[in-house]
């Protein structure tokens, strides 16, 4: 079996940027997952399907026309690697995501990415559910106004509108509802190497996790 590394996490704390680091140091795939849970969401949004009707998105999901292509991000052949990094992206991603049927339905698509020589994943459950045998499973966390401070300076640089009180709020209701949900709920698996990145550069955490792959 493919050698694998789960890093999970509230949204904010720098997983992916972690994630993508990391993969390219080691010459290894890389999944993101909260990019399906967001493509989801849109294709669902899209056909006028209601996120709260759990069967219906569920068959959305089972045969989602989604594609990762050199870094971008395609739903039926479009790229909408923008459009689902907007912050009501992933409001919708975290209210599909909800459902135990649409977690199943995208359970095999999560698992086939794990081949040689290696898959570095991200999201909420890589070390809990999809991938409970990973031999090191990292838990980034950051304080909620870090990371709304974050997503706010990001936001500023790309010439868009932001309010940080807005983002703070937005970033709480998504936790909670992560945190709070009966399937697979956003925690730390029992084995995981928990992270504190509130007063950590991104380069500080890659360092940090590199010392957990040498071990
Ligand atoms: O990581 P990202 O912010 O892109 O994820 C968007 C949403 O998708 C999360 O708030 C969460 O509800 C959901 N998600 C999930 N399980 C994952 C990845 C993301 O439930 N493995």
């Amino acid at each position: 079996a493919a050698p694998i590394i789960t890093i999970d996490g509230p949204s904010g704390t720098g997983k992916g940027t972690i994630a993508e680091l990391l993969s390219d140091r080691l010459g290894w795939r890389c999944l993101d997952s909260g990019a399906l849970y967001r493509v989801l969401g849109l294709a669902a949004e899209r056909r006028g399907v209601a996120l709260d009707d759990a069967g219906a998105v569920a068959e959305v999901a089972a045969d989602l026309p989604v594609a990762f292509v050199s870094g971008r991000v395609l739903l039926d052949d479009e790229d909408v690697s923008e459009a689902i990094r907007t912050e009501q992206a992933g409001m919708a991603a975290s209210r599909v995501a909800v459902h135990p049927p649409v977690r199943d339905a995208l359970l095999q698509r999560q698992r086939a990415m794990a081949c040689p020589p290696g898959l570095v994943a991200d999201g909420r459950d890589m070390g809990t559910v999809v991938f409970p045998l990973a031999p090191l499973k990292i838990f980034l966390d950051a304080s909620a106004e870090v990371r709304a401070d974050r997503r706010y300076k990001q936001l500023k640089g790309k010439g868009l509108d932001a309010n940080l009180c807005a983002l703070v709020e937005d970033i709480r209701a998504r936790d909670a509802r992560d945190r709070g949900r009966s399937v697979a709920p956003l925690c730390a698996a029992e084995d995981a190497v928990i992270v504190d990145s509130t007063a950590m550069s991104i380069q500080e955490v890659l360092d940090r996790v590199l010392k957990e792959v040498r071990r």
